[in-house]
């Protein structure tokens, strides 16, 4: 299969091997598509590098999302590097660890702004500093959680940056949709990652998910991946401002039973 052949990809929030920008990456370099990468920090440069030459991607790019000149930096050097692009992934957030445990009221006025900046506002930044390169056809693709619609314990501020990430992308839809840019979100069931593992409880609901979603199993980043490679293809060409579960079917159960309880 070669769904994304001639396309070129740049991926935002690859921190690890776990990461859903990992799935993603490999997914679309599997179809065919020219990948860029950028990450957050330093830090991360080592673990990111030897990824990237798994699949033989010379553009590694440090791009902070909190810092405007870093990202009109990377939309820069994309620009001369690549031309146009065809494809853009945003897979980031960020909450402190105080504000994804307890009750939601407890959000700080410090921890809303930064969860509401990394986790949102620089999916809109991105779109903007890289609106002059998209191709017409071009896809843009960020990463949600049923815990913006529904309360998921402890995601707290994270499900209320989810909402607006979600909203966002209708908007983003909206505004680029005359120039046949599409703008799609993918919710995600839970998958053990690094930000993952900052969410309070996280353990149990891992387990309770596939206890009860109609599949019975956990989803893997292979699968968010595959559903990336969907969205950013021509197979999607008419499907924009959406929200994709990739969930096992888990959001569409209104009433949690315990599947080995008697049906009378
Ligand atoms: P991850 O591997 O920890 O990825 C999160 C990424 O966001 C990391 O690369 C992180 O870099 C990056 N990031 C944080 N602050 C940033 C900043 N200021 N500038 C640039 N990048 C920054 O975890 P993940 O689970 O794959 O998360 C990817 C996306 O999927 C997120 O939007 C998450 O909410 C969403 N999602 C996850 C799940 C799940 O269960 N795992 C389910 C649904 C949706 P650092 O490590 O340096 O902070």
């Amino acid at each position: 299969m070669d769904l994304l052949e001639g396309k070129t990809a740049l991926i935002f929030g690859l921190a690890n091997e776990r990461s859903i920008a990992w799935g993603i990456t490999q997914a679309m370099h599997r179809e065919g598509a020219k990948i860029g990468i950028s990450y957050a920090g330093e830090a991360l440069e080592r673990r990111v590098k030897p990824l990237a030459e798994q699949i033989n991607c010379k553009w590694v790019e440090e791009c902070d999302v909190t810092k405007d000149d870093q990202i009109a930096a990377v939309a820069e050097k994309a620009k001369r590097d690549f031309g146009q692009i065809d494809i853009l992934v945003h897979s980031i957030a960020f909450a402190g660890r105080e504000e994804l445990t307890g009750p939601y009221y407890n959000t700080s006025r410090e921890g809303f702004k930064n969860a509401m900046d990394i986790s949102v506002f620089s999916f809109v930044a991105l779109a903007k500093a890289f609106h002059p390169i998209l191709r017409p056809g071009a896809s843009l693709i960020c990463m949600t959680y049923y815990g913006s619609v529904k309360v998921a314990p402890h995601y707290n501020v994270m499900g209320v940056a989810k909402a607006a990430l979600e909203s966002s992308t209708r908007y983003l839809a909206y505004d680029l949709g005359p120039e046949k840019i599409r703008v799609n979100a993918i919710s995600a069931g839970p998958i053990r990652t690094l930000a993952a593992a900052g969410v309070g409880g996280f353990r149990d609901m891992y387990k309770h998910f596939a206890d009860i979603s109609p599949m019975r199993e956990n989803i893997t980043i292979e699968d968010v991946g595959n559903a990336a490679v969907f969205l950013a293809s021509d197979l999607s060409a008419r499907i924009t401002g959406e929200v994709l579960y990739v969930d096992s079917g888990f959001n569409a159960v209104g009433v949690q039973m315990n599947p080995e309880a008697k049906s009378e």
